[in-house]
Order: structure tokens, then sequence, then C-alpha cells
């Protein structure tokens, strides 16, 4: 592998009593150190439990993982739980949507963050708890000596935010995975997270995976992007080249319920119309098709009865889109669009 993490045909399929739920579905890209990749999507689209496989953390459940995830040198897909464990939490780290959950309510914040440091270095409580206050000054807790003795609940939801990618990166991850980090928080709290984010990946250096619903964050912080639908890859590319021309009409229609720059943040336009598919059975030919407002314009029925290929578009460097419509179609819908707004 020439990157530092490489992902090749990642599969996740759930065994269940209606059958097999296909969460992520032939998932691949590629992230080198320093870089963000921004992984977009609906819930249920395989974000996140593409980067739950990232950790390992289907091991020992019923899950059927196949593929495969190359870090560093290492392949994660078939290593033991056991070397998994001195991974994670160490070389790869998560930040979770709710820190609640990732806080335990009857320990202090200090704690815990010094345990997490204890658990893949040897070294005593008093050098462990030091490094838990110079991880919450980094973060930006004020008083850090006297907050460590605070349990979670003592903590706003933005500290506790704070406190938990204190947590995540308490041994210098070469690989942070965030998923949702901002979603329960509000837009000022959720710029200051993101900057830290992106202050502390400037500082380390280390790979980051952001995954979101919200193109904003991504075109805040983000390198590239992968759009999933139904747990498969949709659009890939790097930020720039997504977002300016985006290529399919599901990334078209994320694009068009972002805020306006400058407007009213509540204002989303064009939602896309009805809900995810079934992982189960995802619907014949393209997947979007359902929801398509433009599988008309492709002859033959075509988008329901053909998967439409992933195909490099030309002229960009990695940018790929699953659409069976043509380049021609697309200028005509973009210049449409244009004259409506
Ligand atoms: Fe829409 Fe057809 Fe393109 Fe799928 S392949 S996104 S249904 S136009
Ligand atoms: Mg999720």
């Amino acid at each position: 592998p020439s990157s530092f993490l490489e992902v090749r045909d990642l599969r996740v399929h759930f065994p269940t009593d209606d059958g097999i739920v296909k969460s992520v579905d032939g998932v691949s890209f590629a992230l080198q150190k320093g870089q963000t990749l921004g992984i977009v999507g609906e819930s249920g689209s395989g974000k996140s439990v593409t980067s739950a496989a990232l950790l390992g953390l289907h091991k020992g459940s019923r899950a059927r993982v196949s593929g495969e995830v190359w870090l560093d040198g290492d392949e994660l897909v078939s290593m033991s739980e056991q070397d998994m464990r001195s991974l994670r939490g160490n070389k790869v780290s998560m930040i979770f949507q709710d820190p609640l959950s990732a806080l335990h309510p009857f320990f202090t914040i200090g704690a815990q963050i010094a345990e997490a440091y204890r658990v893949h270095h040897k070294v005593s409580k008093a050098e462990a708890r030091d490094r838990a206050v110079e991880m919450l000054k980094r973060v930006g807790i004020p008083q850090p000596e006297r907050r460590v003795k605070d349990y979670p609940h003592q903590f706003s939801g933005g500290m506790r935010q704070r406190a938990m990618i204190a947590m995540s990166l308490v041994c210098n991850p070469e690989l942070l995975i965030a998923d949702e980090p901002t979603t329960a928080l509000d837009v000022t709290v959720q710029a200051q997270i993101l900057d830290l984010i992106r202050d502390l990946q400037e500082e380390f250096g280390s790979a980051v995976i952001i995954i979101t619903h919200d193109l904003g964050v991504v075109a805040e912080i983000a390198d590239d992007i992968l759009v999933m639908y139904g747990g498969r890859r949709i659009e890939y590319g790097s930020v720039r080249d997504v977002l300016k021309t985006p290529e399919h009409p599901y990334a078209w229609g994320l694009l068009q319920s972002m805020p306006h720059l400058g407007g009213d943040v509540t204002e989303r336009l064009n939602p896309i119309q009805g809900s995810p598919p079934s992982l189960i059975n995802l619907p014949t030919g393209c997947a979007f098709h359902p929801r398509c407002a433009f599988k008309d314009q492709v002859p033959d029925d075509r988008c329901s009865t053909e998967r439409p290929e992933l195909l490099p578009v030309p002229g960009t460097d990695k940018h790929i889109a699953a659409c069976h419509l043509t380049a021609e179609n697309k200028i005509e819908i973009r210049s449409a669009a244009d004259r409506l707004a």
C-alpha cells in the first residue's frame, strides 16, 4: 500500500432473521497522514459502520467483514482482537457523537483520561494525571488543574466534547476517526471543535476521517470526500472537485440542502425526497433510482435495471462517480438549475 491508510473493497454484512443487512458493500479509499477525509451520507448509508470496522469493533460479533484495511503496513481486518486492542485508543482513536456514551458518569474526567493513557503507557498514576491536565489544557478547558477532578455531568455539552477529544488524543493517535463530532452542539461550539480538530491535526500530523451528514463540515475541514448511499460509494474525490461540480444527483441534493452561505442558516432548499433504501433489499440498478428526479433522462429504464459503475470524471485526478447520466445531460441539468437560481 502506498498510502498511510488504504481501504480496499471493505464489506460489512450482518446476518439477521430477515436477511443479510449489507451495511457496507465494497468501499475503498486511501488517506495520507496529515490529510482529512469526509465521509458523507444519510443515516444508514454505512458511514458509521465503515469507521467502526476500521477500529475492529466488529471482532467477536456476528458481522461478516471482508476486504482489506491497511494501516501503516498492518492489515486490520485479519488482525487478532488482542493486537487490535493495542492499536485502539493508541495508534487509532475515535471521537464519538455522544460524549456521554463514551464518558463514564461515576469517574472523574481526569481519571478517565489518565486511564486511557495508562492502558498504553507504563507510567505512574501521578504522571498519567499530569498528562490528563495537559490534555485538558490543550483542548481549551479553563482551569484544567481544577476541572480534572470534575465528573462528566459537571461539564457543559461543549466541554464534554472537548474532554472526549482530549481522551481520544491522549496517546497521539496517527489515525483519528470523528463520528458526527459536532452534531449535538450549537453552531459556535461546532466551529470551535472543528478548529480544535484541525489544530491538533496540524500539531500531530494525524490522518483524520470525519463522518457527517453535514457538507458544511466537510467543506470546512476535509481534503477529500466520500459520498455513501446504501452502503456503497457513489461519489469520491477531492473536496474542491466534488463540491464545485458534484456528479451524482444525490450529491446535488446534499449540496442544495446545505445552508446558504451568508443566508438564514435554517433555510434548507430542496432536501432529497423519500427515505433511505433497505440494506437487505437494495433497489435494483442504481440504488438511488426510486428517489432520483433525473432517472427519466436516461433511456431504456437503465437506472432501474443496470447498476452504474464508478467512472473517472475527465480532467480530475481521482474524482469518480456512479451515475448513468451523460456529461451532456449533466451540463443541461446544471444550467437549468442555474437559470432557476
Ligand atoms: Fe439518477 Fe439514474 Fe443517475 Fe441513479 S443512475 S443517480 S437513478 S440518473
Ligand atoms: Mg452514525
